[in-house]
């Protein structure tokens, strides 16, 4: 029996190689750290896969997300359409900027928002419209963007989880004003930890550079009141060396989800919409005993997890006098959150691993 068919399986497997090692020793040896000539590189290079768009380079996706609210002039006062059904991120962006999350249901299908849902959320205070391309899954851009356009709203993509993926041949990231990226290492690609902002508008560029360094273009010329959200040079260099895989690595998480979906029998595999480029950030199935199939799971060591077991509107901050707002009405995202099981589909899988996974899960349902 080959040795992948025993031993554990990992849910993620961030990739620290060679190349990666090498370019953080070189600029740590340059002495230039900071955000410089790596960051601008890493900036010109992403922009590929955004279409072109600008590229703005930060420390973190909560951070691009957060920016992005600020650079639009979102704040109290003002209303931003969220999925419940993602990782609190999304919404502490929203609350950050001290603006209110009214949050949306999801689409059984995509696990991303229910664009009629989302438009019977806009009101007299909504500022923007923040999809989110849950799992690696397109949201419905094709109707969020004419809702946006006809009500004059801001669309910030939340892109955290979908370097490469795109609908109607479009990509996530240029498809809405601005879009976010996170490159945390369990990402489809990282930096250790960091960011990206895509848009389209130069000056909406201009200001995102200004709010991520204290408000300055020329030093100590301070225009506007900023953070310090920079990337490090030693990240970007990282950054860059991911960045020259993910084709490769998204190809083969796609061709490990369609083995998948393939063997999968006992559980309901992840249905992609028409025209959408699913890239698997993670492969999410629902089953009902969810449980024990996970049990089943992590006896035989094949790693699993729930992506997210709490919808954000139940989460403590977002609570109203100890209990989720009554006009949250989601069932779907309840019904997401009790069923979803997210499984291995990383790049570093063979196909031994992969039939291990999907035997697995099948035999737990027998
Ligand atoms: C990871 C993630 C973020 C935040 O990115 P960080 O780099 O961890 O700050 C935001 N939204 C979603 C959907 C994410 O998965």
């Amino acid at each position: 029996m080959p040795v992948e068919s025993e031993g554990p399986i990992p849910a993620a497997s961030p990739v620290i190689g060679e190349a990666e090692i090498e370019a953080a020793v070189r600029v740590l040896r340059s002495g230039r750290v900071v955000q410089g000539p790596e960051v601008a590189a890493f900036e010109e290079e992403f922009s590929e896969v955004v279409a072109g768009r600008h590229c703005v380079a930060v420390n973190s996706g909560t951070s691009a997300l957060h920016l992005a609210l600020m650079a639009l002039g979102i704040g109290p006062g003002d209303e931003v359409i969220v999925p419940s059904f993602t990782f609190a991120a999304s919404a502490n962006a929203v609350r950050l900027v001290g603006a209110e999350p009214v949050f949306v249901d999801i689409e059984p299908g995509s696990f991303c928002v229910e664009p009629d849902a989302v438009a019977a959320a806009i009101g007299p205070k909504t500022a923007a419209i923040m999809p989110v391309h849950l799992y690696g899954h397109p949201a419905a851009m094709d109707r969020i963007g004419p809702l946006a356009e006809q009500h004059g709203l801001a669309i910030v993509e939340d892109a955290a989880q979908a370097h490469g993926a795109s609908l109607g041949g479009v990509a996530a990231g240029a498809m809405g004003t601005v879009g976010c990226f996170s490159f945390y290492p369990t990402k489809n690609m990282h930096a250790l930890e960091g960011g990206m902002i895509t848009t389209a508008d130069a000056e909406t560029a201009r200001t995102l550079r200004l709010l991520r360094n204290q408000g300055m273009e020329q030093r100590y010329a301070n225009e506007i009141v900023g953070a310090n959200m920079r990337l490090t040079d030693v990240a970007a260099a990282i950054g860059r060396v991911q960045l020259t895989q993910l084709d490769g690595w998204t190809e083969q998480r796609r061709s490990n989800a369609a083995f998948l979906d393939a063997k999968i029998t006992a559980a309901v595999t992840p249905p992609v919409a028409d025209d959408a480029r699913h890239v698997y950030h993670q492969y999410t199935v629902r089953v009902q005993e969810r449980e024990a199939v996970q049990e089943y799971l992590n006896e035989r060591q094949i790693g699993n997890a729930v992506y997210y077991p709490t919808p954000v509107h139940r989460l403590l901050p977002y609570l109203k006098d100890g209990s989720p707002d009554p006009r949250w009405d989601l069932p779907e995202t309840e019904r997401a959150a009790a069923e979803v099981l997210s499984l291995p589909v990383h790049p570093s899988l063979s196909e031994d691993q992969l039939a291990r996974v999907a035997d697995a899960v099948n035999g737990a349902a027998s």
